[in-house]
């Protein structure tokens, strides 16, 4: 890869080369395993003393080509891919704290992340305190414990859409030693490079728009490649040897990307719950045309959120692409622009507002977000069914909450069956 291509020739050119006389597209190797010639290479593959592949548990070359993409569109030193979004996240963080520790993560948050972290992880015995994202820095330092081992955020919150402020988490995550993790699947890459404004770990649900078509559930985990662990004191399962690969310190033996190697010889190897080939081969597919399906997404949930809220039917409209939106000014300086999502509630509430979903015709309610195909979902009654009331007030969501995730068809289409059935419900 060259090292000053832009944005949109990495997006199609970076991950794979092909060989002279190799397939022109990165090949589907469908293949559980792969052949030496000898004991001692295979040996050595297990000590992590060669590179090379050796079970796709572990690694895959189409997985590895899709890996090195996001790596190289994040600005990160190296990605490991898995099965989903909650793997990403999940893995994030248990290759940081383990029973005994806390996390501090901001309040607005995907539904199935809450339940990860309220319960999940909090069985585990990783406890995560959830902080309202008005919280100051005073209140954010004095939730940081001893024991404390990073800061997690959302870049452009799903469902609220409150956009992260990077500076702030960032500023408080390293004056306590800590990383500052970001889920930034709602902006992509193509929107936000959060790494740029001090994040260290980067997550996402390749689900959403990296596929962009809503074909394949995945998930990635992005390193940055600066934090310094050794430095950080709080990090012993990085500087002290790992009994389980014979003694190895990732920040001594893996200085480059401690973090990534650890995550997936530990954590990936042991829980397995890798991503597999179809599923990178048809998500790296989808990143290619990232940037052009990034600027049709936001260019058309701009046009409908101004629709919308001049619509008599609407009582409110949330879509930080709006020039009076609170999150506004965050979002002008962090992002490229709005991304394809936006929320709104129908004079009426909850019972109207089903009413309105039920009426639409080209728009889909589905159990989806952001790909190419408008759909519509009721987060309080689907998503973040399984939340509390106070753990739905704290992710944004009122009951009468729509969300909706504008496609790349034809704006006047999408913007016309939103009109009838606003009309007749
Ligand atoms: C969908 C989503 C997830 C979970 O991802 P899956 O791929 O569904 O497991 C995590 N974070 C955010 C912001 C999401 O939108």
């Amino acid at each position: 890869m060259e090292n000053n291509w832009k944005f949109e020739t990495i997006a199609v050119q970076a991950g794979y080369t092909p060989e002279n006389g190799g397939p022109r597209v990165v090949p589907i190797t469908q293949s559980t395993t792969y052949k030496y010639d000898d004991a001692q290479s295979v040996a050595d593959l297990f000590d992590l003393k060669r590179e090379g592949f050796f079970y796709t548990r572990l690694a895959n070359p189409t997985v590895d080509a899709f890996e090195k993409k996001i790596a190289a569109l994040e600005k990160g030193v190296a990605a490991v891919a898995v099965s989903s979004g909650q793997a990403a996240n999940a893995f994030a963080l248990m290759n940081i704290a383990k029973a005994g520790d806390h996390i501090l993560a901001v309040s607005a948050l995907y539904g199935g992340t809450v339940s990860l972290f309220t319960n999940t992880l909090k069985k585990a015995g990783i406890e995560i305190t959830l902080i309202l994202p008005t919280a100051t820095e005073e209140e954010l330092q004095a939730a940081i414990r001893p024991n404390t081992k990073a800061i997690f955020a959302e870049s452009l919150c799903n469902p609220s859409l409150v956009v992260c402020d990077f500076e702030l988490y960032a500023k408080v995550a390293h004056a306590n030693k800590i990383p500052f993790i970001v889920d930034n699947t709602f902006p992509t890459p193509y929107l936000c490079n959060p790494f740029d404004y001090g994040c260290d770990i980067v997550t996402h649900s390749t689900t959403k728009y990296l596929d962009g078509h809503a074909t394949s559930v995945g998930g990635i985990v992005v390193e940055k490649g600066d934090f310094d662990w050794a430095g950080s004191g709080k990090f012993p399962e990085f500087t002290e040897p790992d009994a389980s690969y014979h003694g190895l310190i990732y920040t001594k033996d893996f200085p480059a990307a401690p973090f990534s190697v650890k995550l997936r010889v530990q954590l990936v190897r042991d829980y397995g719950i890798p991503m597999m080939p179809f599923n990178a081969f048809l998500t790296m597919l989808g990143t290619e045309t990232l940037p052009l399906r990034m600027e049709r997404h936001s260019e058309n949930a701009l046009k409908m959120a101004q629709f919308l809220k001049n619509h008599p039917k609407v009582s409110w409209v949330n879509y930080p692409g709006l020039e009076d939106n609170p999150e506004h000014g965050k979002l002008k300086k962090y992002l490229r622009g709005g991304s394809g999502v936006l929320c709104f509630g129908v004079k009426g509430g909850k019972a109207a507002g089903e009413k309105v979903m039920n009426s639409l015709k080209l728009a889909a309610i589905v159990v989806h977000v952001a790909d190419i195909r408008t759909c519509v979902l009721h987060p309080a009654s689907m998503t973040h069914r399984q939340l509390s009331e106070a753990e739905l007030e704290a992710a944004g969501v009122t009951p009468d909450l729509i969300r909706l995730s504008v496609g790349i068809e034809n704006i006047d289409d999408i913007i016309a069956d939103f009109d009838q059935a606003l009309n007749n419900a």
